[in-house]
């Protein structure tokens, strides 16, 4: 066992009954059309590829890779773009797919970017949402589960690079970051 970890916040097996719920819902919503999904790397990698066998429509992928801009403990919201899309998505319809939602800085600024580059369709699903600490109102049109204010790691999410193989998502001790939390998290890329 990792001494790093705390305890499971959300077993393995409860995501995948989530991921095949919410794949059955994007299908039905999508019906007809076929979708674009767009990973913000490297955290969304895991619940992506299982979200996407999980869909019954044609799907085609993108990715983009992203880091917060600046060193103060509250991000300014300005994130920078280390990886951009390879294609132009005018015209398509888009899911932006995202590991979790803290602040909701992150996500406000990539689909206020997306916006602009004027796709058929904008939608969000996002594996796990913090909504206490919530500084702007971000929609999400597809939610996995709401967690408490505590930081996690596994099934993508990371704490410096390490535990995104995990099965399930853990709690981190809170010892292990103590008070470098938000300093930590926007040093690095997402
Ligand atoms: P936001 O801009 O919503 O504050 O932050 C989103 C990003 O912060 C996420 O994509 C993720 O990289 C990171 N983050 C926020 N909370 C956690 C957490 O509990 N665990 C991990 N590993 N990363 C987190
Ligand atoms: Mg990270
Ligand atoms: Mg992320």
């Amino acid at each position: 066992m990792h001494s790093d970890l705390d305890r499971i916040l959300v077993p393995g097996r409860d995501i995948e009954a989530k991921v095949a719920e919410l794949g059955w819902k994007i299908s039905r919503d999508y019906a007809g059309k076929q979708l674009l999904t767009v990973g913000i790397l490297k955290g969304s990698t895991i619940f992506m590829a299982d979200l996407v066998r999980a869909i019954s429509i044609p799907v085609s992928f993108d990715f983009m890779a992203v880091a917060s801009y600046g060193l103060s403990s509250s991000s300014s919201g300005v994130v920078r773009i280390l990886k951009d899309l390879d294609e132009s998505i005018e015209g398509q319809d888009v899911l932006l797919i995202e590991d979790i939602v803290d602040t909701g800085l992150t996500l406000n600024y990539l689909l206020e970017t997306l916006r602009t580059r004027n796709p058929a369709s904008l939608r969000v699903c996002v594996l796990l949402d913090k909504p206490n600490r919530r500084r702007v109102e971000v929609p999400i049109d597809y939610p996995g589960f709401v967690i408490p204010d505590e930081f996690v790691v596994g099934y993508g999410l990371d704490y410096g690079g390490r535990y995104r193989n995990l099965p399930d998502v853990w709690v981190l001790k809170p010892e292990v970051y103590g008070k470098k939390n938000s300093e930590f998290r926007i040093q690095n890329s997402e």
